[in-house]
């Protein structure tokens, strides 16, 4: 607390948020009215816990810690060194990795960073990489280019190519990929996607990589908590490298990590290559508060329960998948494996922005997305939806089947505002999504829905918040 010698430059060091900046406030009491009071399908996010909020909140994010754990730049490390030291213990028990042949670097600050990282670790400027396209699934980082630009840094500073599905079955194209690399010679395969209902193959990747000499990379981002709980293939059997984002299914803070393989004679040095990329090559300094809200994550993802939301993530994703086929709508692949489905609209004429766009005035957030066969990659044909989160707000099977009612009358919505647009443009849409105009339902059937989603989606907590005294915050609009 501030006292009566403290100087008035400093009063502001100890004054509540509420208080010194109502602004900002009001725009995180703004945010959270909107998580509780929507349905949050985007398959990369989840919510994280009030433990792992606590931590990420906390005093450490004032230390600096650049360098490992007992090699730092900076003193006054002796507690961030064994916070360091425990969080890397806990990334290796959630994935059953033996310390003697697996090591972690949990300094990332995301999963893009994470990746750059790893590449760097792993090959040279300009080599030669391979990953899966992102119009099938991939992520930008996996080497993604278009005709006119070199999109990331992974196509940048590397020469990428990407592997693709097979249009029949939607599946990765494996021979595909084998007779590709081949001829393209990567030093490095990345495994692991964005969008890919399915699970990987990773026996059928090593092989290939074998042949040719390559890296075998798994960025298993999104699905890094059902294989932490051992409900998908383990990429680590077979993998050099593994990278992930640490706040999807795996349910912790915004951040990544890079586990690299050290029990081959071949893999000596991956250990500081991995370490060396980490930090100086592509970071500076720790974020700390985040490392120990990753730690506090990785406990969690340790106990037994956390096996239990692995497999209701699965069995939520696969109902929801289900019902949306009974409706008679299409997916990818048929259905699901893993947290996710993608939604293929184009039987219906529907493109992803519009269903978005309606979507997210219902308060149901989902995200467009290519879907396998789409003509341009500017007006993706589908959706992708995620389970993750509205299985941390505690729904089940049930429960989930009203989310696929609501999604099958905002569809119903959106043919109808199509209709009533009487054009195919988006802003056409959106007004008479948006406006109520005489003569036409549309705008109307929307409002009603909200109501419907709104209503049901207050019903369940959310993590880290009181709801039973949660007010709506002063910006917010309800005429219900
Ligand atoms: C989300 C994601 C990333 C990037 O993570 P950020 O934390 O957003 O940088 C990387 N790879 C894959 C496969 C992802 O899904």
């Amino acid at each position: 607390m501030a006292t009566a010698n403290t100087p008035a430059f400093n009063k502001m060091l100890y004054t509540p948020l509420a208080e010194i900046d109502p602004e900002v406030k009001n725009i995180i009491d703004k945010e959270t009215w909107r998580q509780f009071s929507g349905l949050e399908l985007i398959a990369s996010e989840n919510l994280t816990s009030l433990a792992t909020m606590e931590a990420n909140g906390s005093i450490l994010t004032n230390k600096y810690s650049e360098g490992l754990p007992g090699a730092r730049y900076y003193g006054g490390n002796e507690y961030i060194d064994e916070l360091e030291i425990l969080c890397r213990k806990r990334a290796l028990q959630a994935y059953n990795l033996d310390p003697a042949k697996w090591g972690v670097n949990v300094q990332p600050y995301s999963g893009s960073t994470a990746n750059f990282a790893a590449l760097t670790a792993l090959i040279q400027p300009q080599d030669r990489l391979m990953g899966l396209g992102l119009p099938d699934g991939g992520h930008l980082t996996h080497g993604y280019y278009t005709a006119k630009k070199k999109m990331t840094a992974s196509s940048i500073y590397f020469q990428s190519f990407p592997y693709a599905l097979d249009p029949s079955t939607q599946l990765i194209d494996y021979p595909g990929l084998e007779k590709q690399a081949k001829i393209f010679k990567p030093r490095l395969i990345i495994c692991g996607a964005s969008a890919y209902p399915r699970d990987w193959d990773y026996a059928t990747l090593k092989a290939i990589c074998d042949k040719e000499g390559a890296w075998l990379m798994a960025d298993i981002a999104h699905t890094s908590g059902l294989v932490a709980a051992q409900q998908l293939n383990n990429p680590f059997e077979y993998c050099d490298v593994v990278t992930t984002t640490t706040h999807k299914t795996l349910r912790g803070p915004r951040a990544g990590l890079i586990f690299f393989r050290k029990d081959s004679p071949n893999h000596e040095d991956l250990e500081k290559r991995v370490n060396d990329a980490v930090f100086p090559a592509c970071q500076g300094g720790p974020h700390n508060n985040t490392i120990a809200a990753v730690a506090t994550a990785l406990l969690q993802v340790s106990q037994p329960e956390f096996k239990e939301y692995a497999r209701q993530v699965i069995a939520n994703a696969k109902t929801l998948g289900s019902s949306l086929v009974d409706y008679g709508y299409k997916l990818q692949t048929g259905g699901t494996d893993n947290h996710l489905v993608l939604w293929d609209l184009r039987p219906l004429g529907l493109t992803g922005s519009k269903v978005e766009k309606v979507c997210d005035l219902l308060g149901i957030t989902i995200n467009k997305n290519a879907v396998s066969g789409d003509a341009s990659a500017q007006t993706p044909g589908g959706i992708r939806l995620g389970t993750s989160a509205l299985t941390s707000r505690n729904m089940q099977e049930e429960d989930i089947k009203v989310v696929a009612e609501l999604l099958h009358r905002a569809i119903q919505i959106s043919l109808l505002l199509q209709k009533e647009a009487g054009s195919k443009m988006l802003k056409d849409f959106i007004r008479v999504a948006t406006t109520e105009t005489k003569g036409k339902v549309g705008a109307r059937k929307v409002k009603e829905l909200r109501q419907d989603v709104v209503a049901f989606a207050r019903k369940w907590p959310l993590p880290g918040v009181d709801v039973s005294t949660l007010q709506r915050p002063s910006g917010i609009e309800e005429d219900f």
